[in-house]
């Protein structure tokens, strides 16, 4: 093995590469039931109704079941399904909603093309989740809603958040797409205002064969008025028929409708959801224990202890350290993926121009995207491949030690 140098660092021996460890693979996570999506994805191809169709109601009732939401309507991905949302919970032309500065810029970016108008908060440094007392601190008259993230593997503080909303009188939608699984006081995420999202983006928790999403809620008005906006504005004949397509269109919707393909996929994948979510949960135990007091790491996942309330579902495993861009070049260097969620708080990024806030405004959100990183976590993830990428982190602070 050749001497390696501190100039000579990320140049390895090939004999040193001793695994691949992809970020995510797409097709290995179909490995498993590929058989069994095979089936229902012939039977959907020889039934001949590809959008819209019997699959989807049959996932709909399914994922409302595994949920506990009175509806769960189906569209086509989890961005759509908040800019539904918000227009259904009754955003009007200039709106506000205060959003969280360290999020996927979908958060925002749904607010701003349903019409309303996105006011950045920071975020509570241990749970990476808006901070209740930062959005009293910049909610405005012209506030009308508050969206929660619930990112990576626990929720917000939904009773603060509740507190907050409710002394101001703003409604909470909550961008729930990376909480399949997590519940607050018994209720699922998404629940807990006047209604949620899910993703079903390939890399989230629950992954279909390309974009989907849903939208939960328990308010039949608002499960209607999205299920319309999806199909182009058609509202049912009546409520609680809202599969039932008017010839009537009372308001400009959009085509945002489920493919019966990914319904077929995601019904057989729920039938997984919780025997992944184990299984996720018990890769990042084993990261935790293998990572725990490493030189560089600053931070491990933290669950905040809020009693029975709430329980943590691993979508993602996010450490903090010091060099964030050096460690995952090292590890690329060494066939291991990683992810930065999210690079650039959203009140910078240049979309969001128009509301942003100047640098320093929100030194929690703006830290956590300067030194987090995302590890391989999928339910395929082997406890070998685990090893190296701990083995991997070790000898990048034994480096940056010496
Ligand atoms: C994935 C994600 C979305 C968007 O979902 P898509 O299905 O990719 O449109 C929105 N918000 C958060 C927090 C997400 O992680």
């Amino acid at each position: 093995m050749q001497p390696t140098s501190p100039t000579e660092r990320g140049r390895v021996d090939p004999s040193e590469q001793s695994l691949s460890v992809p970020f995510f693979s797409q097709a290995a996570s179909f490995e498993r039931s590929w058989p069994e999506v095979e089936r229902h994805l012939t039977e959907v191809a020889r039934r001949g109704k590809y959008s819209h169709g019997r699959k989807v109601a049959e996932f709909e009732e399914a994922l409302a079941a595994y949920t506990g939401a009175r509806h769960a309507v189906a569209v086509n991905s989890g961005t759509d399904a908040l800019v539904l949302l918000l227009r259904a919970a009754g955003l009007k032309p200039g709106d506000e909603v205060v959003v969280p500065a360290f999020s996927f810029v979908a958060s925002a970016s749904s607010v701003v093309l349903a019409g309303g108008r996105p006011v950045f908060a920071d975020i509570d440094p241990v749970s990476y989740a808006l901070d209740p007392e930062s959005v009293a601190a910049v909610a405005t008259p012209r506030t009308r809603f508050v969206m929660p993230v619930h990112l990576f593997c626990q929720m917000a503080d939904m009773d603060a958040l509740a507190e907050v909303a409710a002394s101001r009188g703003l409604t909470v939608v909550e961008d729930s797409a990376e909480a399949v699984g997590m519940r607050w006081s018994g209720k699922h995420a998404g629940l807990l205002g006047a209604g949620g999202v899910l993703s079903f983006f390939p890399a989230k928790t629950l992954g279909a064969l390309g974009d989907a999403g849903a939208v939960l809620t328990d308010d039949d008005r608002i499960a209607e008025t999205v299920a319309a906006l999806r199909h182009h504005g058609r509202f049912g004949p009546t409520l609680g028929d809202f599969r039932r397509i008017s010839t009537q269109t009372a308001v400009s919707g959009q085509n945002s409708k489920m493919d019966d393909i990914q319904a077929a996929v995601l019904l057989v994948k729920l039938g997984h959801l919780a025997a992944d979510i184990a299984r996720r949960a018990e890769l990042a135990a084993a990261y935790t224990e293998r990572l725990a007091q490493l030189p560089g790491i600053r931070r491990l996942p933290t669950i905040v202890p809020r009693g029975a309330a709430t329980n943590p579902v691993y979508y993602v495993y996010l450490i903090e350290v010091r060099h964030r861009d050096a460690l995952a070049e090292f590890m690329a260097r060494r066939g291991i993926g990683t992810e930065t969620y999210y690079p650039l708080p959203l009140h910078r990024q240049p979309c969001f121009a128009e509301y942003g806030c100047p640098e320093g405004a929100f030194p929690y959100a703006e830290a956590a995207c300067r030194h987090t990183l995302a590890l391989p976590l999928h339910p395929d993830l082997t406890l070998e491949q685990v090893d190296y990428v701990c083995q991997t982190i070790r000898a990048f602070g034994e480096e940056e030690a010496a």
